[in-house]
């Protein structure tokens, strides 16, 4: 990795010292621990990416065919986003982007490029490419994304800015030939002030029509994304620098069909899937949204704007007072001695570093001595950061890079990154103990996959375990149990700070600590009541699990029996009792053929029961209205914000859009009346006067249900306990079928074909 760190030199000059000191010990050990780290298994790298609500998760945005090139900035980590239409063929050096392409053009079969662009490097030495490119008049197209500040750097100003107007009369006058100014704000430009001829404003719902306009247009052309960089915003934010928004998202999970399509659209680490009685779904994270309403871009009805009292927000527990002398101190604590070493591995962007800062003040306050070594950067960006602290009673004469096999206490803010290799080489079962965050939170993969959990064997807990102290580690779900009692996620690892103190971990005086984070100046409050709730759990856990429990605990039925009720009650609210029962009567045949060949199993009428009525709840406009006025959501916002006001629905209809409306509309409370009348037509549905019946999707929806009855009941008389297996994976095939209009058809065809493939194999196992 090109780091020159104390185990190369130790190898190295190992070599000429012999044994010395247990030189020789040192070297064989370190061949060892690499050995074990290098060829084994690791939990995966959190890999860096865009922040929620990043204007680049949108901007950077390829449609098929289109390719782009990258550069320095955050722009840049479009480079690991190639299977989510976001890749990049090249990163150009500063000043150098799109200039490749002035020579590449004249010798490659392509017409046109893009290039990404940021405002930052525009200002500083980008505008010469541009310059360039348009002399050598060649066919691209430049995403110059506005967001105010260098933001890679932590969001400084950008030295020698131009506002967005002065901008495009530049771009103009340097011989560019069009160009997009898109914003999520169309009254900013309203009057078109200042604007140069060649611009076009466009609200950014345009960009797929902007990206193909623009790649056709000859000649140097330019898109101008305007939005503010998220990190920033939530910077202000929470300094008070800015408003909170008052208007929230959240997703209607009823409505939600887990297609993905809301991720692909936003790129965005806010949304976290999540499986429910009635399948995976997404969910906002609130607490990491950054509400710039990209998510909500697509056709899916399931978004519903929460309006909410200026100056209010989420919601936060009333907690009661936890004076400072109510947990009794630990009764045993490590001291520092000549070095104690803390590794805290994490994930960038959610104070670690501070953790760190906060931390090694307070062993100044204490009179001792320290060394720290942080990694900061692009990892900043949601990826793994990892600080080192070393706290000495004497000054310390070691390297601050914790050695491999030297760390005292792994205090892992991120369970994946706890697993990691890198940072489990630095442990040792004889020395180290590990304070684990066991939350698994998603990484950028892992949403984009749909994915709920990422170590489903339990890996992470596993490898930490294996390299530690035996017995003595601690792994306690921090985020969940922060998130509850605070309102947020920031508090998390303050929170398991408290624990490691309270599990005698750190040889510090809580007091110092405390002193330390009113020093910090952030959230005091906050944090400090976080570092003695953490503390308190290590005490009393139960006190804790109790003050964190959900106010309303989830009523998901927990059997089967429970289960096949709940979807035939919901079929009746559907359409009526003759059609649930059609439902039951399909899971009947389902369950007496399953414990005629394997009495006992359930794995094939559970399937059955899920499947066969997730088709048969098909969301049509009757249901969707139904759906959209039950009163979940409603408490669900009751419970989520502090001040929540009204409800705004942003639909899509298919009819209208047949008639050639172009975006969404949104609608206020007003609409629940019409919704509740549209709910209550259901009886229309299938017949004649079904007016949206007659669409194409709505015709294919009708017909699954056939195509499937057909299917289970086809496969059943040659079941046998050979092929349960695969007569169950026939039997979950509908799990693919998933979204709205397009993106549903897609997902029928692709479902359909792969039925044929896997009832050919029932056959064969059947005929065997
Ligand atoms: S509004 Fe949607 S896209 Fe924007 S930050 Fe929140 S979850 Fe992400
Ligand atoms: S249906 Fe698809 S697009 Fe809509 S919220 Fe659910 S996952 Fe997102």
């Amino acid at each position: 990795n090109g780091e020159l760190d104390a185990e190369i030199i130790t190898r190295a000059l190992g070599r000429w010292l012999g044994d010395g000191e247990g030189i020789d010990r040192r070297v064989s050990e370190l061949a060892e621990i690499e050995k074990l780290f290098v060829q084994g298994k690791s939990a995966p790298p959190r890999i860096p990416s865009y922040c929620s609500g990043c204007p680049h998760n949108r901007s950077t945005y390829l449609l098929e065919g289109q390719i782009a090139g990258g550069g320095i900035g955050c722009h840049g980590m479009a480079a690991s986003l190639g299977e989510a239409n976001r890749g990049i063929e090249y990163i150009a050096q500063m000043g150098g982007e799109g200039a490749a392409w002035i020579g590449a053009s004249p010798f490659s079969g392509r017409d046109h490029i893009f290039q990404n662009l940021g405002d930052g490097t525009y200002f500083h030495s980008g505008r010469m490419a541009v310059n360039a490119a348009v002399s050598a008049n060649v066919n691209i197209t430049y995403k110059i994304l506005y967001n105010g500040t260098v933001a890679m750097t932590g969001g400084q100003d950008i030295a020698g800015s131009l506002p967005i107007p002065a901008l495009t009369r530049e771009l103009e006058a340097d011989g560019v030939k069009r160009i997009a100014l898109l914003t999520d704000d169309l009254t900013r430009y309203e009057n078109r002030t200042g604007l140069a001829e060649i611009t076009e404003v466009r609200p950014r719902e345009d960009l797929d029509l902007v990206l193909r306009e623009l790649e056709r247009t000859p000649g140097v052309t330019v898109m101008i994304y305007d939005q503010m960089c998220a990190a920033e915003k939530r910077r202000r934010r929470n300094r008070g620098l800015m408003a909170q928004p008052v208007r929230r998202l959240m997703v209607n999970e009823r409505v939600c069909e887990g297609c993905g399509d809301c991720v692909a659209k936003s790129n965005c680490v806010s949304l976290h899937p999540v499986e429910t009685e009635f399948g995976p779904k997404t969910r906002i994270h609130q607490s990491s949204c950054n509400a710039d309403y990209t998510c909500a871009l697509g056709d899916c009805p399931s978004f519903v704007s929460v309006m909410v009292e200026e100056g209010t927000g989420l919601r936060k527990r009333p907690l009661p007072d936890l004076p400072a002398a109510t947990v009794a101190e630990p009764v045993q604590k490590v001291t520092a001695g000549r070095s104690y070493r803390i590794l805290m591995p994490g994930i960038g962007g959610t104070g670690v570093v501070t953790i760190n800062a906060v931390l090694a003040t307070a062993a100044l306050l204490d009179g001792k001595c320290t060394t720290t070594l942080d990694q900061t950067g692009l990892a900043q960006k949601g990826g793994a950061v990892v600080s080192h602290l070393v706290i000495g009673d004497e000054p310390i004469e070691e390297s601050n890079r914790i050695s491999y096999g030297a760390a005292d206490l792994l205090l892992g803010f991120d369970a994946m990154g706890a697993a990691a290799a890198a940072n489990l080489c630095r442990t040792s079962p004889e020395r180290t103990v590990a304070v684990v965050n066991s939350h698994e939170l998603p990484t950028h993969e892992s949403i984009r996959k749909g994915l709920t959990v990422l170590s489903a064997d339990g890996y992470f807990a596993r490898a930490v375990r294996e390299h530690t102290r035996d017995g003595k580690s601690i792994f306690l779900d921090a985020s969940r149990l922060a998130e509850s009692l605070f309102g947020g996620h920031l508090q998390t690892n303050v929170f398991l700070l408290g624990a490691a103190y309270q599990a005698g971990l750190l040889p510090l005086r809580a007091s110092s600590v405390e002193e330390s984070i009113r020093l910090n100046g952030v959230q005091v409050d906050r944090n400090v009541a976080a570092f003695r709730r953490g503390r308190q759990y290590v005490a009393d856990p139960v006190k804790v699990e109790s003050l964190a429990a959900p106010e309303r605990p989830a009523k998901a039925p927990q059997t089967l029996d429970g289960r096949i009720r709940l979807f035939t009650d919901e079929l009746v609210s559907f359409q009526n009792a003759a059609y649930a029962r059609r439902y039951e009567q399909l899971v009947a045949e389902a369950r007496r053929a399953e414990q005629a060949v394997a009495p006992g199993s359930t794995v094939l009428t559970e399937a059955v029961a899920r499947y066969c009525h997730k088709l048969m709840a098909y969301k049509d406009e009757y249901e969707v209205a139904r759906l959209l006025t039950l009163p979940d959501l409603h408490e669900q916002a009751k419970a989520m914000f502090e001040a929540p006001v009204k409800q705004v629905y942003h639909l899509h209809p298919p009819l209208l859009r047949a008639m050639g409306l172009k975006r969404k509309l949104s609608l206020g409370p007003w609409t629940r009346p019409f919704l509740k009348t549209l709910a209550a037509m259901k009886f229309l549905r299938g017949s004649v006067l079904d007016l949206f019946g007659y669409a194409h999707l709505r015709r294919q929806e009708r017909a699954l249900i056939g195509w499937y009855e057909e299917m289970i009941r086809g496969f059943l008389p040659t079941l046998t306990a050979a092929n349960l297996e695969t007569a169950v994976e026939i039997a979950r095939l509908p799990d693919r079928i998933r979204g709205y209009e397009q993106i549903k058809l897609a997902s029928i065809e692709e479902t359909r074909q792969a039925a044929i493939a896997m009832l050919a194999r029932h056959s064969r196992s059947a005929a065997a």
